[in-house]
């Protein structure tokens, strides 16, 4: 006994728990040096061009193409063209057996897409490989699976495609956001002209080759890259029918006003400020986790994010210190690295926005909290912050951050929490951790949200509709919902 407490003695003894790299092999994507357009099947040389960068060591990827009138023109001609030369007229069932092609060549490559994710947006890989990559796939079978049963998405009626669809999405879920926009207008017999953001074209244009492997007929999509000119571009083309848009609010509006008055379709889904409700039933741990995936997955780069958390009175110490705990834990750096929590802000753009948002709610006098935590010295990122002591004028407490970045207020009563929570000029989600059953349904009923999760947050399913209300925008992506923005009913 005496001789082995002398060895425990003489035993090195860590610190803390280290976890060694497990970095996912970078050399699984090829990359190439410029992309093209991807217009009628195939790939224009861009007049113009820009690069995209890895947020996590502002290196440069790639070069890409910013897209001028003329070939966004281009792109909604050919559009046209595939719309009126077969796509619309095919049978409904050939239709769903390009979109099954799709989804499974989707699901062969999806290591080599997490990867390109994770180089482009700057996300975690364990969220690329475990979330973005099987939603796309999942989003691509299920709408292949109502492609030819949409006279059962609508019975009675008659539902026709609208003809070509101008989709702009951002750049949080670029691969994701993609296919909750393709897969449904495919299905209902649109075709498509998409402009990714301009920070993460690459999966889009990677996406292209997925399209050549299934052989989709030339036109039917189209890809074209570059900033908000180009999406503007083709929210103004004549030759659109249907503009769906993933975005801000204020960019939102603006698109909103440019179609007043024309017989363009219009489907908005824009920002949140999402309350998660803590009632002092809740099982605390799993609540706490819940908070932690609600605002630190994807650095807090999720429309629905939770925000803003709502702790009821009675177990705020608890649960702060067990928040302020479990955020210590958070690993904070390389996304490519398996281990990684949190990965790096998408832009400079975004880390400035944070930056200022998180110094007013200081301004302003909430108590900020932040681990310690040693950030990579290039690149752009943010620490995992949590404000208490946060009033509900606070711009922390009102306006989306888009961030890593939490603020917490307390209720007393769940009618309070309901007051609170309906704050704000969104309403896209919300969540409530109670064992109640009958008062998960009550909250739900109250709540002026599009989703409500009950003892979970930011769980997506491609047979569930997800969109907003008020200033989150309007119309539903997902489910038989999803399918309704892109048909006429006869
Ligand atoms: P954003 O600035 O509105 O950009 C969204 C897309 O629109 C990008 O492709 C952007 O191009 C393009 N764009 C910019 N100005 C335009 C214009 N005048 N006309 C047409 N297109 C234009 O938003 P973001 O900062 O990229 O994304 C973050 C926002 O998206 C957040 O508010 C978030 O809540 C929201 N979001 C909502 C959902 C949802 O389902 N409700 C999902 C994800 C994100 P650039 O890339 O060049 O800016
Ligand atoms: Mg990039």
């Amino acid at each position: 006994m005496a001789e082995l407490d002398r060895k425990q003695d003489r035993a090195p003894v860590p610190s803390s728990w280290e976890y060694a790299p497990a970095p996912e092999a970078r050399d699984l994507v090829q990359l190439r040096d410029r992309y093209g357009l991807f217009i009628g099947g195939d790939w224009l040389e861009p007049k113009e061009t820009y690069e995209t960068i890895d947020p996590s060591t502002e290196d440069p990827l790639a070069k890409v193409g910013q897209s001028t009138p003329e070939e966004v023109n281009l792109a909604v001609g050919a559009a046209r063209d595939a719309f009126e030369n077969g796509w619309s007229t095919i049978s409904p069932s050939e239709r769903a057996k390009y979109l099954f092609r799709i989804a499974r060549i989707l699901q062969e490559r999806a290591r080599e897409f997490a990867v390109l994710e994770s180089l482009d947006g700057g996300k975690p890989i364990r969220e690329s490989r475990d979330v973005d990559l099987p939603l796309a796939a999942a989003h691509f079978f299920y709408y292949a699976g109502w492609a030819d049963k949409l006279e059962y998405a609508f019975p009675n009626r008659k539902p026709r495609p609208l003809g070509v669809a101008g989709q702009i999405i951002p750049w949080n879920f670029p691969l994701l956001m993609l296919a909750w926009k393709i897969a449904p207008a495919l299905a209902a017999g649109n075709t498509v002209v998409l402009k990714p953001a301009e920070t993460t074209p690459l999966s889009a244009l990677h996406f292209c080759d997925v399209l050549r492997q299934a052989e989709l007929p030339p036109g039917v999509v189209n890809i074209v890259t570059g900033d908000g000119r180009a999406g503007a571009e083709l929210v103004k083309h004549p030759g659109v029918d249907k503009i769906a848009f993933t975005g801000s609010t204020e960019v939102g509006k603006a698109i909103q006003r440019e179609l007043a008055g024309t017989d363009k379709r219009l489907t908005l889904e824009l920002g949140g400020k999402a309350a998660n409700v803590i009632f002092d039933d809740a099982a605390l741990d799993q609540a706490v986790e819940g908070i932690v995936n609600g605002i630190y997955f994807n650095q807090g780069h999720v429309c629905c994010a939770g925000s803003r958390l709502l702790v009821q009175e009675s177990i705020y110490e608890p649960a702060i210190e067990k928040l302020k705990r479990r955020l210590g834990t958070l690993r904070v750096g390389d996304p490519l690295d398996k281990n990684t929590d949190v990965g790096a802000i998408n832009s400079r753009q975004q880390l400035d926005r944070i930056t200022e948002l998180v110094a007013s709610g200081e301004e302003e006098g909430a108590d900020i909290y932040q681990p310690p935590c040693r950030l990579p010295e290039k690149g752009y990122w943010f620490v995992p912050t949590v404000f208490t002591n946060v009033a509900q004028s606070y711009r922390i407490a009102q306006e989306e951050i888009f961030g890593p970045v939490l603020s917490v207020l307390t209720f007393r009563t769940p009618d309070e929490a309901v007051e609170k929570a309906n704050n704000t000029p969104y309403g896209l989600a919300a969540g409530v951790w109670t064992e109640k059953g009958s008062r998960i349904l009550a909250m739900a009923q109250k709540l002026r949200a599009g989703v409500i999760w009950a003892n979970t947050y930011n769980r997506f399913d491609p047979a569930s509709p997800f969109g907003g209300y008020k200033e989150s925008g309007f119309g539903r992506e997902g489910g038989r919902h999803g399918l309704g923005p892109y048909v006429e009913l006869e």
